[in-house]
């Protein structure tokens, strides 16, 4: 329980922003036709993901930037370990890696943007139950 209350639960296990309950995407990131598309609203909490038309165009920064720490990560990593492989080789490697992986970073990158702007409510989920009752 403790661990849902956490950012980064939500979004690594793309999660509702508010609540850290309801699912973000209609399908895992590598159901390409579905890739990267959410729910309307979160089935917890109610919550409206996209807040407004083009809210999460702001995310492509977000990707580009997970984009850029993969590519350093690996130009590193093959600097520290394997000074002797061709940069033909790490390109190789760096545009594999950037296409098996694009699907999982463009999906962090909304759940990360979304993060940027929702914070996690306890009660969000209460609150929308009651609401409904009512
Ligand atoms: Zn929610």
């Amino acid at each position: 329980m403790k661990a849902k209350k956490s950012s980064l639960y939500a979004v690594f296990n793309f999660k509702c922003p508010r609540c850290h309950e309801g699912k973000f995407f209609l399908s895992h990131p590598y159901d390409l036709s579905k890739a990267g598309d959410l729910h309307e609203h979160c089935s917890a909490c109610g919550l409206k993901y996209e807040k407004e038309p083009g809210f999460y165009y702001g995310a492509m920064y977000v990707a580009y930037a997970l984009a850029v720490a993969l590519f350093v990560t690996i130009w590193t990593s093959y600097n520290l370990w394997f000074p002797n492989v061709s940069v033909g080789w790490q390109i190789g490697t760096v545009i594999f890696a950037t296409i098996i992986l694009g699907p999982y970073i463009y999906a962090l990158s909304k759940t990360i943007w979304a993060k940027f702007f929702i914070k996690y409510d306890p009660n969000a989920i209460a609150e929308f139950k009651s609401n409904h009752h009512s």
